[in-house]
C-alpha cells in the first residue's frame, strides 16, 4: 500500500482545516477497515452509512474495473451505458415514475428543489428542525442546524423549520407560497431520531389537502437501509419525490431523485456534467444486486442490535442505530476505538451505529459487546 508517511503534516499545511480527523483508513474489505498504521478495525461507520455493501465488495470493484476499462466519462450528450438500466431499477424500487442523476446527496436535493419550483411556480419550502439536507446553498436552505445555515445567510429558497414528528406544525407552516416539504423518514445526522408511527402518512395526506409536494429525504435512509428499499415503504405511502444517495452506489460518489407521474425535467431545465456517468452507474447496477441479496437479512440484524444493546434504549429502525449518550459520546467512541470499533457520534451527544448492510451476526456480537463496555464506563 503507497501512501504518504507524513499525511498528517500535508493536510495541516495545505487542506482547508474544515475536517477534524485524526486517522487515515487505506484498505477495506466487508465491514473491516487497515489503517494507515496497520491497525485493524470493525466498521459501524460505514463512511457514513455509504458503504452500504462493505468495502470493495468483489461485485462492485468488478463492476467499476471493467466499466473503467470501457469508457469511464462520455458527458450525457450521449446515452450512457448502464443509466437507463439503472433508472429502471431506481423507479420499480421506488414505486415512482421517473429517475434523474446526481453527483451527491446534497445535489439531488438541488434538484428536487428546482424541480418542485418549476413545476408548481412557487417558491418556498417546509422543513424540519434538526433536519439536514446538504450543505450546498438551496439545500443549506433547508438545513436546520444553525451554526452550519447561519453563516451564510441569506439563503434561496425561503424555508421554514417545524419541530419534527409533529405533522399539524407542518399544516400551519404551508402557505400559499410553498412548493415542498422536506422531511427525512428518519433523522440521520441528528442521531437518528425515529418519528411517531403514522407520521410520513399524516404528512402525506396535509401535501395532498394542500396541494404541496411531499419530497422525502432519504439520502442516509434509502437503499435498504431501514430494511426496506426506502423507508417511506414502512408507512405504504408514496412521496412526490424522493432524493437518494449515500448507499447507492458503494462509494462511488453518486445521487438521484426520482419522481411521481407529471413530475420531471423538460429540455434544458436541469443538467450536469458528471451526473449519472457511466462509472457511476456500473457500481450502482452492482450495488442493487448486492442488496437485492441482503436486505431480507437487515431488519433481523437491526432486532439483534436491538436485544443486546437494550439496556442502553436503542432506537433501531434496520441498521441504523441511535443511542443517547450525552457529552460522553466522544469518551465513548475513543474507548470503542481503542478496542478495534469505528462508531459516530451524531448532534445532540447521540451515539450513531449505521454498519454495513453485509455484516454478520457475529460481527454484530463482537461489535456490540464493545459499545456495551464502553458505555457502562461513562455511565
Ligand atoms: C448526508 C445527507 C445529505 C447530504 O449528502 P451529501 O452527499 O453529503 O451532499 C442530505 N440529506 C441527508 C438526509 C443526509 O444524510
Amino acid at each position: 500500500m503507497n501512501f504518504e508517511k507524513n499525511y498528517r503534516e500535508l493536510d495541516s499545511s495545505y487542506y482547508m482545516p474544515a475536517f477534524s480527523r485524526d486517522m487515515m483508513l487505506v484498505r477495506g474489505s466487508g465491514s473491516t477497515v487497515i489503517d494507515a498504521e496497520g491497525n485493524k478495525y470493525l466498521d459501524f461507520v460505514a463512511g457514513i452509512a455509504v458503504c452500504s455493501t462493505g468495502h470493495c465488495h468483489p461485485t462492485v470493484v468488478k463492476a467499476i474495473q471493467e466499466q473503467a476499462a470501457e469508457l469511464i466519462h462520455c458527458s450525457n450528450l450521449y446515452y450512457v451505458p448502464h443509466q437507463g438500466m439503472l433508472a429502471k431499477r431506481l423507479v420499480e424500487k421506488t414505486g415512482l415514475k421517473k429517475a434523474f442523476f446526481s453527483n451527491s446527496g446534497a445535489e439531488a436535493n438541488e434538484a428536487a428543489i428546482k424541480l418542485a419550483r418549476v413545476r408548481t411556480g412557487k417558491t418556498d419550502f417546509v422543513a424540519c428542525e434538526d433536519g439536514f439536507h446538504g450543505r450546498t446553498m438551496a439545500s443549506l436552505s433547508c438545513t436546520h442546524k444553525p451554526a452550519i445555515r447561519e453563516p451564510f445567510l441569506p439563503l434561496n429558497p425561503r424555508c421554514s423549520f417545524v419541530p419534527y414528528g409533529d405533522a399539524e406544525a407542518i399544516r400551519k407552516a404551508i402557505t400559499k407560497e410553498t412548493a415542498g416539504v422536506f422531511v427525512e423518514p428518519v433523522q440521520g445526522e441528528a442521531g437518528i431520531i425515529i418519528p411517531p408511527k403514522g407520521y410520513l402518512r399524516e404528512v402525506r395526506e396535509i401535501c395532498d389537502e394542500t396541494d404541496t409536494l411531499l419530497i422525502l429525504d432519504e439520502v442516509q435512509t434509502g437503499m435498504g437501509r431501514t430494511g426496506k428499499w426506502f423507508a417511506y415503504q414502512h408507512e405504504e405511502i408514496l412521496p412526490d419525490i424522493v432524493s437518494i444517495a449515500k448507499g447507492i452506489a458503494s462509494g462511488f460518489p453518486m445521487g438521484a431523485i426520482v419522481a411521481r407521474d407529471d413530475l420531471e425535467f423538460s429540455k434544458s431545465e436541469h443538467g450536469s456534467t458528471f451526473a449519472g456517468g457511466p462509472l457511476a452507474c456500473a457500481a450502482a447496477n452492482a450495488t442493487l444486486d448486492v442488496i437485492d441479496e441482503v436486505l431480507p437479512s437487515v431488519s433481523k440484524k437491526g432486532e439483534l442490535i436491538k436485544k443486546v444493546l437494550s439496556e442502553h434504549n436503542p432506537r433501531v429502525i434496520g441498521l441504523m442505530v441511535g443511542i443517547t449518550i450525552g457529552d460522553a459520546c466522544p469518551q465513548v467512541l475513543q474507548s470503542c476505538k481503542e478496542q478495534g470499533l469505528l462508531v459516530n457520534c451524531a448532534a445532540h451527544g447521540n451515539l450513531r451505529l449505521i454498519p454495513p448492510l453485509v455484516i454478520s451476526e457475529e460481527e454484530i456480537k463482537s461489535g456490540c459487546g464493545v459499545i456495551d463496555a464502553a458505555i457502562r464506563a461513562v455511565r
